[in-house]
């Protein structure tokens, strides 16, 4: 139903999480995938992947994968800027008793730089290709923080709005070229990466409940009461990829089990 065949993707943070998912996805859909993650080796796998191992961060690895996936596989017909980190932390450490609560300028730098100039980077690299077939299509994975904002979570909020304005002026300023932009806003998802020892800690102070009780308050505030499931988010992007979704753009999905509309 939704035909990627001889499509080829780029995901960046495919390596784990709700990246490896949406590749699994995509890859099972037909397309061919390249996997952009600082936490790889490079090379082919047996099932239709390549790993190249790339900072979003930085211009120059941003550029060469690009040119890596376009040597490899010919094209760029699909980007997903799935890489991105959260360091919740407060505005004002209203406590005094534990500064790390309070976000320090070397973090709220590292958020912008992996979560706003990193999808910059790679939408510019890979639109260029896109530009040469008149076709394609850049989803940007959000959060229903960027919607809602999140206490504790502030920075982590904003650069997943920035996503969000992206979207919208990249979809007007490509349209044209008949490449679309979409972006998905997930609300709580069953990932494990981003759910350090310090995040959880971090979480449940803003949240006024122990880390026991996090996934109690996640699931009482869910409607659907309980945490999205990976391949959730893998299928969306996957209709998104598709030719299926061909009016969709400039718009955010929210996939977030009813919480919020986004
Ligand atoms: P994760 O930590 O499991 O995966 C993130 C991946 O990004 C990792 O493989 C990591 O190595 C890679 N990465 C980090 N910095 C990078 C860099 N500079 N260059 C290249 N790769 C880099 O996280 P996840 O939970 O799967 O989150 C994936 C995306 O979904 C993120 O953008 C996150 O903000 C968003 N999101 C997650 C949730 C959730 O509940 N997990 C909810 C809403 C949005």
């Amino acid at each position: 139903w939704l035909d990627l065949e001889g499509k080829v993707a780029i995901v960046t943070g495919g390596a784990s999480g709700i990246g490896l998912n949406i590749s699994k996805e995509l890859i099972k859909n037909g397309a061919k995938v390249v996997v952009a993650d600082l936490n790889v080796e490079e090379g082919k796998q047996s099932d239709g992947s390549y790993f190249v191992k790339c900072n979003v961060t930085s211009k120059e690895s941003v550029d060469q994968t690009v040119a890596k996936t376009v040597e490899i596989f010919g094209s760029v017909d699909i980007l997903v800027n799935n890489a991105g980190v959260n360091l919740p932390r407060l505005l004002v450490d209203d406590k005094g008793e534990k500064p790390e609560y309070e976000l320090s300028e070397k973090d709220f730098d590292f958020m912008v730089a992996v979560n706003q100039k990193g999808p910059y980077l790679f939408a510019q690299a890979s639109a260029k290709e896109m530009l040469k077939q008149n076709k394609g299509v850049i989803i940007n994975i959000s959060s229903e923080a960027g919607q809602e904002g999140s206490a504790g979570q502030s920075c982590y909020s904003a650069t997943k709005g920035a996503i969000i304005a992206f979207t919208r002026a990249w979809a007007k300023e490509l349209g044209k070229h008949n490449i679309r932009v979409v972006a998905v806003a997930p609300g709580i998802i069953e990932t494990t990466g981003l759910r350090t020892d310090a995040y959880n800690e971090a979480l449940a102070y803003t949240r006024g409940v122990t880390v026991d009780g996090l996934a109690t308050d996640y699931s009482k505030s869910i409607p659907l009461g309980r945490e999205g499931k990976l391949t959730e988010i893998g299928d969306l992007v996957s209709y998104l990829a598709s030719d299926r979704a061909s009016y969709v753009t400039g718009t955010t999905l929210n996939i977030s089990g009813g919480k919020s509309r986004g």
